[in-house]
């Protein structure tokens, strides 16, 4: 692009450099002509999607040529009731993803800040630069701490200021796997500015089985600059249809609801997300597998001397005790892919998204042979 050009692109955008998301299987496929692949990089659902969503696909009767209902209103209501609020409450979005950047959109700019923790979620940065906001990355935990390479809450709270227009928190974190406890998040909104929104991305919150919130409706009832986000990309095994969705005061939504694209859902994704809300089956039987495999997968890296991160999403990051980018490319070699975490300050580090056991075994046996 001529530089005449390239200057004119917004300085926050300038800055920028794009996501860079878990290898495709496809793409290592072409590379290394490799036929058998298994993906630990993308925190997917190893049990594959929701049943009830497959049986709603396949029931399809939409009419593709009408636009999809941009209110999205029975969905809207659907997830309404699973929490206990208001449709006012709900913004749908095209992958929580949506939600995040509307957030950055409406309360963030040039001249604003957005505060996050080290170690946290690549698209914060992203969408609060997007807009000409600086990003304040507060230091996490070191890694002797309680939790390593967790939120430090006190000092992310010390570092907002008046100018703050967000506060972007994953609980559970990605791409750490930790996470703060219900009392230490209540304390911590008590204390934020009524002006400074905190957006809590709970992307991984169904596979916590401790200090899990109890009730976070009740905290929306409590705190008028909370947003709340969830995805079906997860638990829901729907990451490929985009569907995710905001929790938030009426006042607020409306805000998001504004500049929200007038039919960023997908009649195919209001569809299937709307069968799947309902399939407490398949969210029990995922929500037992990861725990299992994840205490199994932990123990199994234990064994090894390779020290883990405590995790209570469906991904664990352990310390490769040496630089991670080469083992991550030997295990590429072995047809698997997980995580390298170089771009998310952790070098050392790996993500293995928690697969079924064979998935979980053939990682093990490739990191078996790759480090000796
Ligand atoms: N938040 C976190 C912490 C995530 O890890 C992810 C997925 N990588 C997302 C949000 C976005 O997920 P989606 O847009 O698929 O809902």
């Amino acid at each position: 692009m001529p530089k005449i050009l390239s200057e004119q692109a917004h300085a926050g955008i300038r800055g920028l450099s794009a996501y860079v998301p878990g290898k495709p299987i496809e793409d290592l496929k072409r590379e290394l002509g490799l036929s058998s692949i298994i993906k630990l990089a993308s925190n997917e659902n190893p049990l594959g999607t929701a049943p009830a969503a497959l049986d709603a696909l396949a029931n399809f009767g939409g009419d593709l040529y009408r636009y999809p209902d941009g209110s999205g209103f029975e969905l809207k209501h659907q997830i309404a009731a699973r929490h206990g609020l208001d449709a006012a409450c709900v913004t749908l979005g095209n992958g929580s993803d949506d939600i995040l950047e509307l957030t950055a959109r409406v309360f963030l700019g040039p001249g604003k800040n957005a505060v996050v923790s080290q170690h946290s979620f690549a698209v914060y940065p992203i969408v609060a630069r997007a807009v000409g906001a600086d990003v304040r990355a507060v230091a996490a935990f070191g890694p002797g701490a309680d939790m390593p390479y967790g939120h430090d809450l006190e000092a992310m709270r010390a570092a907002i200021d008046e100018n703050t227009g967000v506060v972007f928190m994953a609980n559970p974190n990605n791409p750490t796997g930790t996470w703060v406890t219900p009392e230490a998040l209540e304390a911590f909104l008590d204390r934020v500015p009524p002006a400074t929104l905190v957006v809590l991305d709970q992307a991984y919150i169904e596979y916590q089985t401790q200090d899990a919130v109890a009730a976070e409706a009740s905290w929306l009832a409590r705190y008028d600059n909370l947003v709340i986000t969830r995805t079906f990309s997860k638990i829901f095994g729907m990451a490929a249809l985009r569907f995710g969705y905001g929790l938030s005061s009426p006042a607020v939504a409306d805000f998001l609801n504004r500049i929200r694209q007038p039919f960023n859902v997908n009649m195919i994704a209001l569809h299937c997300a709307a069968a799947a809300i309902d399939d407490h089956d398949f969210i029990a039987r995922s929500v037992a597998s990861n725990t299992g495999q994840r205490a199994r997968l932990a123990e199994a890296l234990l064994e090894r001397g390779l020290r883990c991160l405590p995790s209570q999403a469906n991904f664990i990051t352990f310390d490769t005790r040496r630089a991670a980018r080469p083992v991550y490319d030997a295990l590429l070699r072995q047809g698997v892919i997980v995580r390298p975490l170089a771009g998310y300050g952790l070098p050392n580090h790996l993500r293995v998204t928690v697969g079924q056991t064979a998935e979980n075994d053939r990682f093990l046996d490739a990191l078996g042979r790759v480090l000796g």
